[in-house]
Order: structure tokens, then C-alpha cells, then sequence
């Protein structure tokens, strides 16, 4: 999968994307991440890209003609067309379902706005989707477009060690994980749970099926609503 970023602090972006499960996945060649820097695409001495906001008020606004040519490169850059995603508080919600649709891509591409963000006119005609990662308010795309980044390379196949670990991670099935222990068995801090080391695989199951659901319950009861559990699961219970 290929990811095109389209921000004025690209270093910040490949710094975020060359580390950890996402930089292992660009070394494997799973996947590859491209940052564009739109004054790259200016004309003036200052490299400018950003205007003041028609109407008066505070803040600066990201000018079209930038944009629309940094946006250009990036299409050009590649024979799959990409996906363009504007980050934006006022997107729709980012959610785990929404980055496994991603994570199918071939290609997407992602516009990091700064200031007051980036003229309307643009965003209509040359964005397909805009995404928000929660309710507050960033001072730049950078952060969201490397959660984006993050959560979409993990799930490209053969970047986690093991597989299985995104199929038992949290949303993936609906449920929150279960609770993880490591060594020592015995600790000032507590005891694993002895289940854990009974070497009884459908005991085992079954026990973090239930602390998935009891956690789910207790901390996101909206998502239990949602949640239809598969036979597997529904077998385990009924043992
Ligand atoms: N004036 C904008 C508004 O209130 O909707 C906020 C602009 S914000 C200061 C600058 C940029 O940060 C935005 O253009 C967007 O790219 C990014 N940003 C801020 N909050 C975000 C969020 N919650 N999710 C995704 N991107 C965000």
C-alpha cells in the first residue's frame, strides 16, 4: 500500500512513519509512505501558501493554487489513483472499522491543513473524504495523519510478527482485549491469573472471552449494543 502526505512539516511525518510495527512495514516493502511539501509547489521568494481569511477574523487560511499543484504531483506520482482524505476536526470519526476499509487501499493520500485549514473550494472538488480523530482541536494534520499512518501499516499483511495479534486487539471484534500479564507469575503488584497458566487453551479462551466482555460492559457499554459475536465465540461461552 502506498501513502502519500501532504503537509508543510513532512519531516515530522516520516519521522512518525519510520519507527516501530509502521517503519518495519516500510522495510519489508509493505508499505510506502511519501510526504509532499506544498511550498515545494510555489512561486514567490517566500514560498507562500497561506492567505488571510476573506471576511476578516484571526488566522490564515491555506490558498488553493498550492495545494491544487502539490495535489497534482501526487496523482501523477503513481498509476493508482489515490484516495484523498483531508484531516479535519470537522471530518467524520475515525474509527477502527473505517481503518481496516483503508488498510485495503491500494492508495491513499492525506492532506494535513495548519492555520484556520484549508480553503473550501479546494476541499469540494479535490477531497474524497475527511477524517477527524476526535473531538478537539490539533494545530496541524501531522499528528492525525501519523495515527492514520500507524493504524492503517500495522494491518497490512505481514507487518505484525504475528497476525493474530490484530485479529484480539481491541474493536476488532467488536470487544475491548482482555487484560495481558507478563513475567514474574508472582509480583508485590499482584498475581497472573491462574487460568493463564493452566496450558488449558479453551479455558484460556473462554476466560479472556469473558474479561473482554466484562471490560467491554463496564467501560463501553455502547459498543456491546453493536457487537455480534461469532460461533467460536458463542461456542466458548456455552461450554
Ligand atoms: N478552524 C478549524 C476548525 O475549527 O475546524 C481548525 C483548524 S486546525 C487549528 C488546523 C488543522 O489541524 C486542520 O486543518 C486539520 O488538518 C488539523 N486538525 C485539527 N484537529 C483535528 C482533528 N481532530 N482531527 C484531524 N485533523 C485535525
Amino acid at each position: 500500500m502506498r501513502i502519500d502526505v501532504v503537509s508543510l512539516f513532512p519531516d515530522f511525518v516520516r519521522q512518525c512513519a519510520a519507527v516501530g510495527v509502521v517503519g518495519r512495514a516500510q522495510q519489508r516493502q509493505l508499505l510506502q509512505v511519501e510526504t509532499w511539501n506544498p511550498r515545494d509547489y510555489t512561486h514567490d521568494r517566500h514560498r507562500t501558501v497561506d492567505a488571510s481569511s476573506y471576511g476578516g477574523g484571526p488566522g490564515m487560511v491555506m490558498m488553493i493554487e498550492p495545494l491544487r499543484a502539490t495535489l497534482a504531483a501526487v496523482r501523477n506520482a503513481a498509476p493508482e489513483p489515490a484516495h484523498v482524505i483531508y484531516l479535519s476536526p470537522q471530518g467524520s470519526r475515525l474509527t477502527q472499522g473505517r481503518v481496516e476499509a483503508l488498510a485495503s487501499m491500494p492508495r491513499i493520500a492525506l492532506l494535513c491543513g495548519r492555520y484556520e485549514g484549508v480553503d473550501e473550494r479546494l476541499l469540494a472538488h479535490e477531497v474524497d473524504e475527511e477524517l477527524s480523530i476526535g473531538d478537539y482541536v490539533l494545530s496541524g494534520g501531522e499528528l492525525a495523519a501519523a495515527v492514520v499512518i500507524d493504524a492503517v501499516g500495522r494491518l497490512q499483511e505481514g507487518a505484525l510478527n504475528d497476525a493474530l495479534s490484530a485479529e484480539q486487539d481491541s474493536f476488532a471484534n467488536g470487544l475491548l482485549d482482555c487484560p495481558h500479564y507478563a513475567k514474574p507469575v508472582q509480583d508485590a503488584l499482584g498475581t497472573v491469573p491462574e487460568v493463564l497458566l493452566s496450558g488449558d487453551h479453551a479455558a484460556i479462551a473462554r476466560w479472556r472471552l469473558k474479561q473482554s466482555l466484562g471490560r467491554t460492559w463496564l467501560r463501553r457499554p455502547d459498543l456491546l449494543s453493536r457487537c455480534v459475536l461469532d460461533e467460536t465465540s458463542r461456542a466458548l461461552l456455552d461450554e
